[in-house]
């Protein structure tokens, strides 16, 4: 019994969600809200950290289903990991240890078709990042000039005394801006004028991205090295997280297709034949036999037709059909046609009517209030008092 849905809400899964709709939420809300794509949404990033901290932990989710942030708090459950650590660990960016000789790795989202992991493609990925500057070779200046700054004196830092109340001052430390805190900086003639002293420069780089046929959601594809360089750090890496589109006709499963297929009652039961556009735009054509009867929500597959298997793309799953089978309209056939109709199918049974029996009507069901009062049974388990049942409208 869920009470509190905070977590599953800020994830914007359900509370009945599976281990890969949390991932997956978890995977795209964080890569949105990472602070090096949005600097402001520092506080979104946080949450979103905790909640998928707590509901990828089974232990955890279950005390939470229980008894909500509270419990959370109270079990003494709270890791004190980082947003960026559990983020880190998520897209596998290393330790802090690693994170403290290199610098830090860089996680894109690229949104793929279906067509692409199932063909293989290659994009390319256009990249703005910092270069160790070519013309000081990441010096920042001429060779010896370095000068201690004399704005903060070398320290680094800059002091501030404010004054905020009668006879109260307050001391703000900040970074020196003069030396962006390294206590030393070139003067304007000695300063790199391709970097500005700054050691790095901001360039372009294109990445060939290679989708893999039967690649899948959320594969990474990681580029080593070619995170921002930094003057004494070696750079970190570059990974590509793929994010596969909603197809118009077929669902993935792993390895295996989805697709609903609509068929009329007429090719249900006397048999029909039907084409089916591949990813790779190869029409099949599959058909069934007079009398195979095919019901409403029947399952069918063809062997071989699905995704083909990463690393061994010969190999392919299953293309699975539901089929639908299409009713026609209210009064489509001259009521005094029916009997033939009727003649054709096989019998009904009938019921003896007797006494004790009671006739009633037969009405639509209004599915808003029947919703309505299936919710409120999911929250409220200890309402005892009477039930409406399924509500009825008379027409
Ligand atoms: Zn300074
Ligand atoms: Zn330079």
């Amino acid at each position: 019994m869920v009470h509190e849905t905070g977590f599953y809400d800020l994830l914007g899964v359900s509370p009945t969600a599976s281990m890969d709709e949390i991932k997956k939420a978890y995977r795209k809300l964080a890569l949105k809200y990472h602070p090096d794509k949005n600097p402001n949404e520092g506080e979104k990033f946080k949450l979103i950290s905790q909640a998928y901290e707590v509901l990828s932990d089974s232990k955890k989710r279950d005390l939470y289903d229980q008894g909500g942030e509270q419990a959370i708090k109270e079990g003494g459950m709270n890791s004190g990991a980082s947003p960026m650590d559990i983020f880190d660990m998520f897209f596998g960016g290393g330790g802090r240890m690693q994170r403290e000789r290199r610098g830090k790795n860089v996680v894109h989202q690229l949104g793929v078709t279906l067509e692409e992991m199932y063909n293989g493609s290659t994009r390319k990925l256009g990249l703005q990042k910092n270069v160790i500057c070519e013309k000081c070779d990441g010096y920042g200046g001429k060779k010896g000039a370095l000068e201690k700054c004399s704005n903060c004196k070398g320290r680094g830092v800059q002091v501030r005394v404010q004054q905020i109340g009668p006879g109260m001052i307050q001391q703000i430390q900040s970074m020196c801006s003069d030396c962006q805190g390294q206590g030393e900086r070139f003067n304007s003639k000695d300063r790199c004028k391709n970097c500005n002293g700054h050691k790095v420069e901001r360039k372009k780089k294109i990445l060939e991205v290679h989708i893999d046929k039967g690649m899948k959601d959320g594969q990474k594809i990681t580029f080593h090295g070619e995170g921002d360089q930094e003057p004494g750090l070696e750079p970190g890496d570059v990974m590509i997280v793929l994010d596969q589109k909603e197809h118009p006709v077929f669902q993935r499963q792993d390895n295996d297709l989805i697709m609903k297929m609509s068929i009329k009652l007429v090719e249900a039961l006397c048999g029909f034949r039907k084409t089916i556009q591949t990813l790779d735009n190869r029409t099949l054509i599959i058909s069934t036999m007079p009398g195979e009867v095919i019901k409403h929500n029947d399952v069918k597959c063809i062997q071989n037709e699905g995704m083909p298997l990463f690393r061994d793309p010969y190999e392919r799953g299953q293309l699975i059909i539901q089929f639908q089978v299409e009713f026609p309209e209210k009064h489509w056939l001259p009521e005094h046609l029916m009997f033939q109709l009727e003649r054709l199918l096989p019998p009904r049974e009938d019921v003896m009517m007797t006494d004790d029996m009671e006739e009633v009507d037969l009405c639509e069901v209004d599915l808003s209030s029947q919703q309505k009062h299936y919710s409120r049974e999911a929250y409220e388990e200890d309402d005892d008092g009477p039930r409406g049942g399924v509500q009825c409208q008379t027409h």
